[in-house]
């Protein structure tokens, strides 16, 4: 469970509200064989000692993933980076996003969950309903729980086949595919609000994603999302076993500082980054189980027997480095400006 509370503000590139229409910098994921930084485009990397391995789904790469660390905005990102189609194998069927089995409490925490983040989106946008947009959006339960509280009118994305078609079979317009290859023309500054929680960390181009958010945004729209933050105490402790990297389906591991740049970059402007309330640290213990004791039996949905235990032994932890601001989760909020900016004699949008 996370919370939006304590952001940090960060008024991106230093100008003022309608500074927007940035150049977008390439996520330059580097060459075959030079990496580069895919948050910051940052060339000058090096590669960390201690590489970490699937502790959750057992799943191996075609390649094996190393894992590079930026010297510029401290990120970390995976190296050779794979391509898109290499990525439906990394999410084996028995994901836990795909699991819709999630025991009581885990349900009211979602339910709970569900009701802060749609009063949220309604205190966001006076139009009704809210147009919502959602990035690896799964089967759209998640939609189902907003419309409890008000009118939304939500729309979506998911690379999972399977999950598509259950999104679509509750109703919803979900394409199959992912943000970045979609075509939107036919849909850009449609949506008030556009939403990618723990989905940043799982793409190939980082800065494409927030792009094609800025065009799906009607302008004043926000993007909104959540995702493991590098710059914490969860990833020094646990090192190769930190949850955060979910290897090898996070290809990059972001810094508050590659956040902001990448949004930044990207066109967005009121970029606000701030630590989240969450219990990622459960699963990190998780992964020293498994990766140095091998306790690995029973496992179901990624998960064994003891982990709500984890949950529950995790959370004072969890709580400490949330408010001494070192979470291993981090909340971002940032809005497309509402009027473009003129550079020189030019408008620009990202991607031009
Ligand atoms: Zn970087």
């Amino acid at each position: 469970m996370s919370t939006g509370l304590v952001m940090e503000q960060e008024r991106g590139c230093g100008r003022a509200e309608g500074c927007a229409a940035p150049a977008v910098v390439s996520s330059a994921t580097g060459s075959a064989t030079e990496p580069a930084c895919p948050v910051c485009a940052g060339r000058r990397v090096e590669r960390v000692s201690a590489q970490p391995r699937d502790y959750e789904y057992h799943v191996q790469p075609d390649r094996d993933l190393g894992v590079f660390v930026c010297d510029s905005c401290g990120s970390r990102f995976a190296f050779p980076r794979p391509r898109a189609t290499d990525l439906v194998a990394f999410y084996p069927p028995h994901y836990h996003a795909y699991n819709e089995d999630h025991g009581a409490v885990a349900r009211m925490l979602v339910a709970l969950r569900g009701r802060a983040r749609a009063r949220t989106y309604l205190k966001l946008c006076a139009s009704r309903p809210v147009r919502l947009f959602d990035v690896g959006s799964g089967d759209c339960r998640h939609f189902v729980e907003l419309q409890r509280y008000g009118a939304f009118d939500c729309g979506g994305v998911e690379l999972n086949p399977a999950m598509a078609e259950a999104a679509r079979a509750r109703g919803f317009p979900v394409t199959t595919g992912t943000l970045e290859e979609l075509d939107v023309a036919a849909v850009s500054e449609r949506y008030d609000i556009v939403t990618m929680y723990q989905l940043v960390e799982h793409v190939v181009d980082p800065v494409r994603l927030f792009a094609q958010a800025w065009r799906l945004l009607k302008p004043g729209g926000h993007v909104l999302g959540q995702l493991p933050c590098v710059n914490s105490w969860e990833q020094r402790l646990f090192g190769r076993y930190w949850a955060g990297y979910h290897y090898p389906r996070h290809l990059q591991m972001v810094s508050r500082l590659g956040l902001r740049t990448a949004l930044v970059n990207s066109g967005f402007a009121d970029v606000r980054v701030g630590g989240a309330l969450h219990l990622q640290a459960g699963l990190s213990l998780q992964n020293v189980l498994v990766g140095r004791l091998h306790c690995q039996a029973r496992m179901r949905y990624g998960k064994i027997p003891l982990y709500s235990m984890l949950l529950c032994a995790a959370g004072p932890f969890c709580l400490l480095e949330y408010l001494c601001g070192r979470a291993g989760m981090m909340n971002f909020r940032a809005c497309r400006p509402k009027q473009p900016v003129q550079r020189g004699d030019t408008m620009r949008e990202p991607g031009q």
